[in-house]
C-alpha cells in the first residue's frame, strides 16, 4: 500500500492485457449452472451432462467413464458413425445455445467491465456468456468493450466475409455493413487436427490473437487446461509469446484450481519461473485487484517500486451500483483520450504553421 489513497492511476498504458479463457473459467463463473440451473459441462462429464448416453448406447458405442475428448476424436478417426457425430454436434450446439447468464453480476460481467478497449479476451469456450456479458454491460457505457476472439467458435456469434475486413455480429442477424445475413461460426471439436485455416473466421481469430499476444504486457490464462487435443493451439500461443527469456518485463498469471505441479508441467515451457504467478480465484488476479488499470498497476509495482492501492471489484454490488462504481474510471479514460487528441491536434497545427 502507498499514500496514493483512492487515486485512480492514469490510463496511460497502450499495451494490452491479454486474457485466455478455458472451460474452467465458465465453471468458476457458474458453479451452480446458468440462470435456469443448466450445468456447465467439462470434457470429463460432457456425455453425462448433455445426456448423450442413450444415443451412444443405440449405436453400441462404449462411453462409460470415457472423456468426451477421447470419445469424439476416436469417432472421427474411425470414420464410422458419421450420423452419430452429426447428432452429437447438434446436441452440443443446442445445449450451449440455450444457456443464459444469471440476473446478478457474475465473473464474466466483472471481467469485461475490468478490461479496456485496448485489452483482448481470447476464449476456447463455445458458450455465449462472454458475448452476453459484453451486451449487457456496454450499452450506454460511453466506451468500447475489450476485443474478443473465439478460437474454437461460439454458438451465439457469427461473421460476414463478403468484404474485408470481416465483420462480426450475433448469429442469425444481418451484417451491419452489407445487410446480408451473418454466418454462424463453426465450432471446433476436440480432435488433434482442428485445421485452424479451414474458415475465414477462425483464421482471423488466430491472427488477431497472435498479433496482440506479441505486444501483451500481462497475459492471464484462466481455467484453460491445455488438453492433449490442443497441441496446435498451445504451439501457436507459444510462438506468438516468443522466447520467454526475452520477455523479462512481462508477466503471466494463471488462474486455476489445479495443483501447482500440474500447472508447472503445462506452463513452464511458456514462461520463466520468476515471471509467472498462480491464483486459485479470479478475484485474486491483477484484473480483479486493479480493474481497468492492471497494466499500470503491475508496471508501477515492478518498475517504479510504487505499488498502487488495490481497488478490488466490489463483488457484492448489483448492476446499477456496479456500473456507478466503474464510471469514474471510464470518465478518466475518456478525459485522458480527449486531452491526448487535443495535444496531437495542437502539435499538428504548430508543425503546419512553422
Ligand atoms: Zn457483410
Amino acid at each position: 500500500m502507498t499514500d496514493s489513497g483512492d487515486r485512480i492511476p492514469d490510463p496511460r498504458f497502450g499495451r494490452p492485457h491479454v486474457v485466455l479463457l478455458g472451460a474452467g473459467a465458465s465453471l468458476a463463473a457458474f458453479p451452480n449452472g446458468d440462470r435456469r440451473g443448466k450445468r456447465l459441462p467439462l470434457m470429463n462429464n460432457l456425455i453425462d451432462v448433455l445426456e448423450l448416453g442413450s444415443l451412444l448406447d443405440r449405436h453400441g458405442i462404449a462411453h462409460k467413464g470415457v472423456n468426451f475428448e477421447a470419445l469424439y476424436s476416436g469417432l472421427v478417426t474411425s470414420g464410422q458413425h458419421p450420423d452419430v457425430i452429426r447428432a452429437i454436434e447438434a446436441s452440443v450446439f443446442s445445449y450451449f445455445h440455450g444457456m443464459r447468464l444469471p440476473d446478478h453480476p457474475t465473473i464474466y460481467d466483472h471481467l469485461v467491465l475490468s478490461l479496456r478497449p485496448k485489452d483482448f479476451i481470447a476464449t476456447f469456450n463455445w458458450d455465449p456468456f462472454l458475448e452476453q456479458a459484453i451486451q449487457r454491460n456496454y450499452v450506454d457505457r460511453r466506451v468500447q468493450p475489450p476485443h474478443i476472439a473465439c478460437l474454437h467458435g461460439c454458438v451465439s456469434l457469427g461473421y460476414c466475409d463478403r468484404h474485408k475486413p470481416l465483420t462480426f455480429g450475433k448469429a442469425n442477424m444481418n451484417c451491419l455493413r452489407c445487410g446480408e445475413e451473418v454466418k454462424g461460426m463453426r465450432l471446433l471439436y476436440p480432435v488433434t487436427q482442428k485445421n485452424y485455416n479451414a474458415d475465414p473466421h477462425t483464421i482471423a481469430a488466430w491472427q488477431d490473437t497472435q498479433m496482440v499476444m506479441r505486444h501483451a504486457y500481462l497475459f492471464t490464462v484462466f481455467g484453460y487446461s491445455a488438453p492433449t487435443t490442443d497441441v496446435e493451439a498451445v504451439r501457436l500461443l507459444k510462438e506468438a509469446w516468443g522466447d520467454p527469456s526475452k520477455r523479462e518485463l512481462e508477466q503471466v498469471e494463471v488462474i486455476d484450481i489445479r495443483a501447482f505441479e500440474d500447472l508447472e508441467k503445462t506452463w513452464s515451457p511458456f514462461v520463466l519461473r520468476e515471471h509467472w504467478e498462480v491464483h486459485h480465484s479470479f478475484y485474486h488476479s491483477w484484473i480483479a485487484r486493479h480493474p481497468r488499470r492492471s497494466c499500470e498497476a503491475f508496471f508501477n509495482a515492478t518498475m517504479m517500486c510504487a505499488p498502487e492501492s488495490e481497488r478490488p471489484i466490489p463483488r457484492e454490488l448489483g448492476f446499477p451500483e456496479l456500473w456507478k462504481w466503474y464510471q469514474p474510471m471510464i470518465d478518466q479514460e475518456n478525459e485522458y483520450e480527449a486531452k491526448r487528441a487535443a495535444e496531437d491536434h495542437h502539435q499538428g497545427v504548430t508543425e503546419a504553421t512553422q
